[in-house]
């Protein structure tokens, strides 16, 4: 059986299978390995010699799924591939001689013999760590893309994404909400009296201590410079009132601490219901003008601007 399944049989063969740089491996029908290229070596860590002779399923690779299922007995790809002659592709991780798991992307083909019957199996293998590696780079990127850097709250990009879909579900399913704008009172004599590296920690501070003010189903971002914005479950105005108050009072029980000075600061917030034919635009204006008569009346406090 082994001179079938034996591609090294040829000379060309031999030079163009061990120079892959993929994983290449040979079962016959008992699943047992027969062929065990230079690449695979040096995916898996295991020498030919430690390979060949054996069952693939006789715990060398222990291929898994993403939620650690072994593929072995019930569902190993290269054996699917022969009972059923169906190619497949997936990736899977496969036990490296050393014991780490490895990401892999595992291609099978069946091994027909002249009759066309399965005689065997073949499976390439290729590191898929770079896939992994861009996938988690593009998932970074994107959620960079959306994120404050200083604070690590929600930038302004995702506040809008999320308050044009609270538009949305208002308008088709009522699901009423409200938009807080809070303001730091006096920030820059913070900036100007203790410096920006403090004025820095104030920011991150009232960004740990609103994020901590906020129900669940509520979205706080960074909206820019000293202003923080929240999108708020209000049913009725009484909610959103509740909210703005929240906010204001954990804020001015907060303290910030750097290198041994301490300072509290204050925010004024204003906000708003949103109505149903609003648009960001419309909403954003409201809850902008309860701040500047927030601001205007003292600072410190809280005004809510009726829907019109
Ligand atoms: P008001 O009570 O009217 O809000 O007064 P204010 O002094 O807080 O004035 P305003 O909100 O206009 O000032 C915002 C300041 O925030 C101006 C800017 O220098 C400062 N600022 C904006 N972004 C940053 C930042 O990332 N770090 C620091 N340290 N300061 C920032
Ligand atoms: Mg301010």
């Amino acid at each position: 059986m082994s001179d079938i399944l034996d591609p090294t049989d040829n000379e060309l063969h031999k030079t163009i299978v061990e120079n892959l740089a993929d994983g290449v491996y040979l079962v016959d029908r008992d699943r047992q390995i027969t062929y065990w290229n230079r690449g695979a070596e040096r995916i898996s860590g295991y020498g030919s010699g430690k390979v060949v002779g054996r069952r693939c399923f006789d715990n060398i690779l222990g291929h898994v799924d993403a939620a650690g299922n072994s593929l072995c007995h019930s569902a190993c790809p290269l054996a699917q591939t022969m009972s059923d002659g169906d190619p497949r592709e997936v990736s899977i991780w496969l036990q490296h001689a050393d014991g780490h798991r490895k990401p892999v992307r595992v291609r099978t083909a069946p091994v027909r013999d002249a009759w066309g019957q399965i005689i065997g199996g073949v499976e390439t293998f290729s590191d898929d760590s770079a896939f992994l590696q861009a996938q988690e780079d593009a998932a970074r990127a994107r959620h960079d893309a959306l994120t404050d850097e200083l604070t690590g709250l929600p930038n302004r990009r995702l506040f809008d994404a999320a308050l044009a879909g609270r538009l949305e579900n208002l308008v088709r399913y009522g699901w009423g909400f409200g938009l807080l704008i809070a303001d730091i009172d006096h920030f820059k004599a913070v900036n100007d009296t203790l410096g920006h590296v403090f004025g820095d920690a104030v920011l991150t501070g009232v960004a740990a201590t609103l994020r901590g003010a906020v129900r669940a189903g509520d979205v706080l971002a960074r909206w820019g410079g000293d202003e923080f914005a929240v999108l708020v479950e209000a049913p009725n105005g009484a909610d959103l009132l509740d909210a703005a108050q929240r906010l204001c009072a954990l804020v001015g029980q907060s303290e910030v601490r750097l290198a041994g000075t301490s300072r509290s600061v204050r925010v004024s917030v204003g906000g708003t219901r949103a109505q149903s034919d609003d648009s960001a635009e419309t909403i954003f204006a409201r809850a902008d003008g309860a701040l500047y008569h927030a601001k205007q009346s003292g600072r410190n406090r809280i005004e809510i601007a009726e829907p019109v």
